[in-house]
């Protein structure tokens, strides 16, 4: 995996030690001479981590607080190296806004885990950003909540005693629900979608020995679990485990002695972005239907149907695929609007596109074009298919009038039709844009016959 990692460190030893490590797993990595300028390098080089070491006294937390209170930089890890491996230290890096915490001389293979687990997070979230800048474009994203709604929090301890430890001690450093589970009970309630934690603290060795381990591969490759956080508490005598966790997919790796406050330092933190992200997630999906569909009909939009329409132009010049327009506009109803009120208008706006989906086939293309106007897309047709397609429809609205609640009487309500068929003439290389016009000028042409018809586009043979 490639990034760029920039580096930062007083001591021009320190530097190469790291550079030398990071280089062989084929990092691009740049280095600075003093902490103090870790910032605007930064701000040139946009890298994908940053990794700070030793400053003057203090001044390396001082700088991460800096980072993370950076508008453009702030969504850059921050790897913060500390001389001594203690509680203080590791609580004071996290405060300052760190992701994650390392001690000179610690286990190096921990240290390589951490840079591939925040450089491939980091990946996911700009993802992310990007979607969201899209649907920004389109002019329908709005920004994630900035606050951390009360999380579910689930802890599987070694033993039931532990995990009551762990919850006493971390209730009084957080407001979130915490539940003691059992490896069966973690795995086991995911289909109760509502019950499913937004995170797991996991201890590396339960029964056996890599049940931790196992648990959080597990949980990864779920659907319903594959987003939550996940911090690893690991044993002592198995060093090697935080490395381990970190490439199955950990977020973080705790000390082997369970400390509260680091863990709800690490917690909040992984948390928040989570539910930034999950939010994003959730309204990217809700902007992309927006974007593509009808709020009243449920059916797709003009601008989905300009994009298929520039698919079917594509095929039908590339392999001589014939398909059809037609363009159907409902008539006289604004006397519809006038008799029994706009609420009635819509009611039959709606039914009526319940009947024309229901009488195309599955894969032509129903899109409501304007207004009380539809806009039919058919592959793959011939001109003669088209006719007795374009019939059922005119037939389908107008020969049952509709029946609305508010409305005794069931409403008469009819249709006409323009049809236009690509290839139905040996020269015949029209854009679908100019196909959707002689459609147009095929309705209007219904509309002085006196509606209720159907009429083809002048191409049609
Ligand atoms: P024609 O047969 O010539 O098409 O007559 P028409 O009355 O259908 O056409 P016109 O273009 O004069 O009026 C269209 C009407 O459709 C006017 C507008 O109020 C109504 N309309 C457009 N969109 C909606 C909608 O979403 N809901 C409702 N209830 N009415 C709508
Ligand atoms: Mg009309
Ligand atoms: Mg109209």
């Amino acid at each position: 995996m490639s990034g760029r990692i920039l580096i930062a460190d007083d001591l021009a030893t320190n530097r190469i030690v790291l550079k030398v490590k990071l280089t062989v797993s084929c990092y691009d990595v740049i280095q600075v001479e003093r902490v103090d300028d870790a910032l605007e390098t930064a701000r040139r080089a946009q890298p994908d981590l940053i990794i700070l070491g030793r400053g003057r006294k203090g001044q390396s937390l001082s700088i991460c607080t800096a980072l993370k209170q950076d508008q453009i930089l702030s969504s850059i890890p921050v790897i913060l190296i500390t001389d001594k491996d203690d509680r203080n230290s590791r609580i004071e890096a996290l405060r300052a806004g760190a992701e994650d915490v390392y001690s000179r001389g610690g286990n190096e293979s921990t240290l390589s885990a951490m840079v591939r687990n925040l450089i491939r997070t980091r990946g996911t979230y700009e993802e992310i950003m990007r979607h969201r800048d899209i649907s920004t474009e389109f002019g329908c994203a709005e920004d994630a909540a900035s606050f951390v709604p009360a999380a579910h929090i689930a802890l599987v301890a070694p033993d039931p005693e532990q995990g009551l430890l762990w919850r006493r001690n971390l209730s009084t450093e957080m407001p979130h629900r915490l539940d003691v589970m059992t490896i069966t009970q973690a795995l086991g309630d995911m289909n109760a979608v509502r019950n499913v934690p937004d995170a797991f603290v996991i201890s590396a060795s339960l029964l056996e020995d890599t049940d931790g381990l196992r648990l959080v591969s597990e949980l990864r490759s779920r659907v319903q679990t594959r987003n939550a956080v996940i911090v690893v508490v690991h044993s002592e005598d198995r060093p090697n485990d935080g490395a381990m966790a970190l490439d199955l997919g950990a977020d973080a790796v705790m000390h082997p002695c369970f400390e509260a406050i680091e863990l709800s330092l690490r917690l909040k933190a992984l948390l928040s972005r989570k539910l930034e992200l999950d939010a994003l997630r959730k309204r990217f999906d809700l902007n992309l239907s927006l974007a593509v569909q009808d709020p009243l009909t449920g059916l797709h939009n003009r601008r989905y149907a300009q994009s298929y329409l520039n698919r079917l132009e594509q095929e039908a010049l590339t392999n001589g695929q014939a398909y059809a327009i037609m363009v159907l506009d409902l008539d006289h109803f604004k006397s519809i609007n006038d008799r029994f009120g706009h609420g009635v208008g819509d009611k039959v706006l709606v039914e009526v596109a319940n009947r024309m989906r229901k009488n195309l086939r599955e894969f032509d293309l129903l899109a409501r074009f304007g207004g009380e106007e539809f806009l039919v897309a058919l592959p793959d047709v011939s001109p003669k298919d088209v006719a007795a397609m374009a019939e059922r429809l005119r037939r389908a609205v107008g020969d049952v009038p509709i029946k609305v609640s508010e409305i005794a009487a069931p409403i008469h309500v009819t249709v006409s039709v323009g049809v236009a068929v690509w290839g139905d003439q040996a020269n015949d290389a029209r854009s679908s844009h100019e196909l959707t016009q002689a459609a147009d000028e095929a309705l209007y042409a219904s509309k002085s016959e006196g509606r209720n018809v159907v009429t083809f586009g002048k191409s049609a043979a």
